[in-house]
């Protein structure tokens, strides 16, 4: 990862917007920035960029061991247990007029720069950091390549589990492991929702015991080299009835025809309108309920969001779900969700495994 290139693309972003000073602290700007991730605690890591002139990271003492400077982006000012670190950073901006802070920066410290500093105005660094991690590089859609195949071989051992008479808790642990044992570093998340449990798309899975008649939807995830997978698929437990069967040819159309309207120029939202036409069409609209996707990178949810009202254009290498789902509260839900990227002329799925409803014991 060419951290220069994303302080230089940064610096020309800040160049051009009202800003003058970027503060990146938790959540995952820092990271694609600079390659070091603040600790989530009480102590304040925080990372100052301005326009021009030194970038610096204020970083609790005892976590400056962990900081590597060795490309020499940027100095390191440690702070010791009793200084105050929002008074360094409010001294380290100085004049600044406009400072853009990441969206994930505890409220804790955002109030306390802003005590410190009456006369600096602050707004979301997303607008501008957005720009950069929207677009991805080679290397990093070849991470999220990998991990999409990592899924494909997780959801071609699935169908081999025992179902029926066992909690949904013992099939996401089992799915948990087969996304480590096919190439992730780790599993980020696993839903298993069987029966009346599947209408609810982000479903906590629990201690139900599956049985004949349930539908199953499974979603999981893992990271790999730092970049995100995240897939599901659905599953019923014996033969579904023609009603189901019936939602799901839809529900399999409308993912077949989003994921075909994407490529380059398309408005993030036809992409959802797509998905939802065939749902819509069918007498299942109420049904859907949630947008049709979301960026995906370092963070499994991120910007492009595929949702209505959102008219930006997509461009190549945009990565992002494609998700429709039918949900009938109290019954059964169905989801397919895939991931794709945005090629030169058109698209590339990063997921490839059988997206039928599968029968399972
Ligand atoms: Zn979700
Ligand atoms: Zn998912
Ligand atoms: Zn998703």
């Amino acid at each position: 990862m060419d951290h220069g290139a994303r302080f230089r693309e940064a610096r020309a972003r800040l160049a051009d917007s009202e800003a003058d000073i970027l503060l990146l602290s938790t959540g995952l700007d820092l990271p694609y920035l600079s390659g070091y991730t603040a600790s989530p605690y009480e102590r304040l890591t925080m990372l100052v960029l301005p326009e021009s002139g030194d970038a610096v990271l204020v970083v609790p003492e005892l976590e400056a061991p962990l900081v590597d400077t060795s490309d020499g982006l940027f100095g390191v000012r440690p702070w010791s247990e009793t200084e105050d670190p929002t008074a360094i950073v409010a001294d380290l901006v100085g004049a600044s007029s406009v400072a853009a802070i990441g969206d994930e920066t505890w409220s804790l410290f955002l109030m306390k720069l802003q005590a410190h500093m009456a006369k600096t105005r602050f707004v979301s660094a997303t607008p501008l950091t957005r720009e950069l991690r929207m677009r991805k590089g080679p290397d990093e859609l070849a991470r999220l390549r990998a991990a999409g195949a990592a899924t494909d071989r997780v959801v071609a051992v699935i169908p081999t589990r025992q179902f029926a008479g066992r909690p949904e808790q013992a099939v996401a642990a089992e799915v948990a492991a087969l996304v480590v044992e096919e190439g992730h570093d780790h599993s980020t998340f696993t839903i298993v929702a069987s029966g009346p449990n599947s209408a609810s798309p982000h479903h906590r899975t629990g201690e139900r015991i599956m049985g004949e008649g349930d539908s199953i939807v499974i979603d999981f995830g893992g990271s790999l080299g730092g970049y995100q997978s995240d897939t599901t698929r659905s599953f019923h437990i014996g033969e579904p009835t023609q009603e189901v069967s019936e939602a799901f040819d839809v529900l399999f159309a409308a993912q077949r025809a989003a994921v075909a309207a994407v490529r380059p120029g398309a408005p993030c939202a036809s992409i959802d309108r797509a998905a939802r036409a065939v749902i819509e069409d069918a007498g299942y609209g109420d049904a859907f309920i949630h947008r049709t996707g979301h960026g995906i990178g370092l963070a499994t949810h991120e910007e492009p969001y595929i949702v209505d009202g959102n008219e930006m254009p997509l461009e190549p290498t945009m990565a992002f779900s494609v998700e429709p789902g039918i949900y009938i509260p109290g019954r059964f839900g169905m989801r397919i969700e895939d991931i794709v990227a945005v090629t030169e002329d058109g698209v590339e799925n990063y997921n490839n495994s059988a997206r039928q409803l599968v029968v399972v014991g």
